[in-house]
């Protein structure tokens, strides 16, 4: 597809940018169908694009693996929250993978933290180090450590914060201050651009799997990937049509209705996650309780992890995080198995909560009664 798609494309950019992020949230990349008038565009479920006459484009479309309108209506939103250029992708990993190869090539350094998601690990160890990509783990909260982790080639720094399943958080500025001359890419799927902006923090890119809040009703498989500047994302556009790892329209259309809700959805969350996080303080046998102040990310540690988990009843026992409703998850079991045996393992009485938009009061109950019930078949054990 030729670059010029966005010209003449109401709302891809002007003042919209002057708007506050609630506002543009509910705006950002929706303008009404030209043909019909609806207010939310049609979702153009089509693989090709008819040409006028030969190699003449209408608004720049040839073929829907290289660009399709839905998707970019959903790429101009997500540049928008982010301050960048966007790409989508069928999945966070590919959206990670995209940036992998799009910035680093066979014998080059890259900078991991050492409490990361699990499938962005087994990516670089399992696959990219295949072609013969080197890594060197570091804990990011010592910024010591993590400027003697930075050698003069390393290509590129990635940056997962608040980190998953840890809840570490990580001062961005302050590894970019450490870069040398790598990239910084940030995975900023646990805050979301309601709660962090890295790219205006002097980030290169961020990621995303936009299963997770951005589309937050876990109805949807997909990814991201921003840009601060053109001809980085020039790169990772290269990189989605060249590997193909593009979304369907239908699933571009369930993340950006996804959007338009997400200022409104953080705060919630980050109700909830403060409600539970403040309750779990003072419960019996809970132990290092976090939760990063915002966000509905919560976890613990608790002898009796596994029972807790198999004995909620609003929060769902699931892998994944950032829907509407709560799941909970014992990481080292379920997400992380791949870092078992790694710097980045998880304790296996480790718990950890996506805590939903419920009423909060209800999501606390549901946990007292979980605790309450494993406590007493722990004490008939006992006894
Ligand atoms: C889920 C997740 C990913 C991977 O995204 P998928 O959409 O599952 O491919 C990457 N990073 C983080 C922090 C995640 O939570």
């Amino acid at each position: 597809m030729s670059d010029d798609r966005a010209e003449g494309v109401p709302g891809a950019a002007g003042d919209e940018h002057a708007d506050r992020f609630e506002t543009r949230a509910v705006h950002a990349g929706l303008d009404p169908d030209p043909s019909y008038g609806s207010i939310i565009p049609a979702i153009h479920q089509t693989s090709t694009f008819v040409q006028p006459s030969v190699g003449e484009l209408v608004a720049g479309y040839d073929y829907a693996r290289a660009g399709n309108p839905t998707r970019s209506a959903l790429e101009d939103a997500l540049g928008a929250l982010e301050g960048g250029e966007a790409a989508v992708f069928a999945s966070g990993m590919a959206a990670t993978h995209a940036v992998l190869t799009a910035t680093c090539g066979a014998g080059d350094h890259i900078v991991l933290p050492n409490d990361l998601y699990g499938g962005t690990f087994r990516l670089v160890d399992k696959v990219l180090s295949r072609w013969g990509l080197q890594y060197t783990m570091v804990d990011q909260t010592d910024l010591q450590a993590l400027a003697g982790a930075v050698r003069d080639d390393t290509r590129l720094v990635w940056v997962e914060t608040p980190t998953n399943p840890l809840l570490n958080v990580i001062d961005i500025p302050e590894v970019i201050a450490r870069k040398r001359n790598a990239l910084v890419a940030v995975d900023n799927t646990f805050a979301t651009p309601a709660n962090q902006q890295p790219l205006r923090d002097g980030a290169d890119l961020v990621v995303h799997s936009t299963t997770k809040y951005l589309g937050g009703h876990s109805d949807v498989i997909g990814g991201a990937v921003v840009a601060r500047d053109a001809e980085l994302a020039d790169q990772i556009r290269f990189m989605q049509r060249a590997v193909g790892s593009v979304p369907g329209p239908f699933d571009c259309f369930l993340v950006h209705r996804g959007l338009r809700t997400l200022a409104v959805r953080m705060r919630a969350h980050a109700e909830s996650g403060r409600a539970v996080s403040e309750w779990l303080r003072d419960a019996p046998g809970a132990t290092d309780v976090l939760w990063p102040g915002f966000s509905g990310m919560v976890s613990f540690r608790h002898p009796d992890a596994v029972a807790i988990a198999e004995s909620t009843r609003l929060f769902t026992l699931a892998e994944s995080l950032g829907g509407v409703e709560s799941l909970i998850e014992i990481p080292q079991a379920m997400t992380h198995q791949t870092v078992e045996g790694s710097d980045a393992a998880v304790p296996a009485d480790f718990v950890r909560l996506s805590c939903g938009i419920e009423a909060p009061e209800d999501l606390v109950a549901d946990l007292e009664a979980a605790f309450a019930r494993v406590g007493k078949r722990a004490g008939a054990a006992r006894a």
